[in-house]
């Protein structure tokens, strides 16, 4: 696909690399903070022009609002509380991240769901938590973040509930068999690809499976400062994971899928503005 060049701003910028959107990138973690400006800026470099980032807890939520508001256009923030953290969950953070989530920053309510693998709160917890969070999403007409790990069944029945109140959800960081994929496919969810699938060793199921996903419902992630791509050509000694090894995973993506990149950027990208509502980012030559 060759870019139309007809306008002077396009005829004197060279063509940049193909566009990306991280939709799950846990920017407010610790591990960024010595060194985030210069994080955002091989993202940008990286073709990485907008970024969701993952609020967790409370501070999480709120630091991902506060770095998001630095970063208009650029940086996006979803409000959540994660299955682990699903105990502090009280009458308090509720109605503070009801607040929270009406932020004009905040695209998506999560990440929430449930999380069997370690059950850091109790799985009766969780469940409360995560019904909340997807009534909280329906309230404020936000699509849902969610994170399921160990939990497909229970993950399921909960979300059946509530998905026709919900405007949009996206399964992050899909890591499932065909089964598990076809039903949430059938509840409508996007799916978020991370690099669970450069990992030979544990994600090579996924590479026949996101041929099966619909071009308008895949999603890309790094879900950084986690799951950094085990076949990178160079590691980072500190194993960080960060967004601007996305058009890394997207490039696994798009060969597993047999189409070329600028189409699963162009796909992935408008799949990812049309579910959060971002607005098209500003131009990269005017950075
Ligand atoms: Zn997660």
């Amino acid at each position: 696909m060759t870019k139309d060049s007809t306008s002077p701003a396009a005829a004197a910028s060279p063509a940049g690399p193909p566009e990306w959107i991280d939709i799950g990138i846990n920017l407010a973690h610790d591990s960024f903070d010595c060194d985030r400006d210069a994080v955002m800026a091989r993202a940008v470099a990286a073709g990485v022009v907008q970024m969701v980032v993952t609020g967790s807890s409370g501070p999480s939520t709120r630091r991902a609002i506060d770095l998001s508001r630095a970063c208009p256009g650029q940086l996006f923030a979803t409000a959540g509380v994660h299955p682990h953290h699903a105990t502090d969950l009280d009458p308090g953070l509720l109605e503070e991240l009801a607040q929270l989530a009406a932020a004009p920053e905040v695209v998506a309510v999560g990440e929430c769901g449930l999380d069997y693998f370690r059950n850091f709160s109790p799985p009766a917890r969780q469940q409360r938590s995560f019904h909340q969070q997807l009534e909280l999403a329906a309230r404020v007409r936000k699509p849902v973040f969610l994170h399921q790990r160990a939990a497909h069944e229970d993950f399921v029945a909960i979300l059946r509930e509530h998905r026709a109140a919900l405007v949009g959800a996206v399964a992050h960081c899909f890591t499932g068999d065909g089964a598990q994929l076809a039903a949430y496919l059938e509840l409508g969810l996007a799916i978020g690809i991370t690099g669970w699938i450069c990992d030979e060793r544990r994600g090579a199921h996924l590479l026949p499976l996101v041929r099966i996903i619909p071009a308008g419902r895949l999603l890309l992630e790094t879900d950084g400062p986690y799951l950094l791509p085990r076949d990178l050509p160079t590691r980072p000694a500190s194993r960080r994971n960060e967004p601007a090894y996305l058009p890394h995973i997207a490039a696994t993506v798009a060969r597993a899928r047999g189409e070329p990149l600028e189409q699963l950027s162009a796909s992935s990208t408008a799949a990812t503005r049309a579910l959060f509502g971002l607005p098209p980012p500003a131009r990269r030559d005017m950075r």
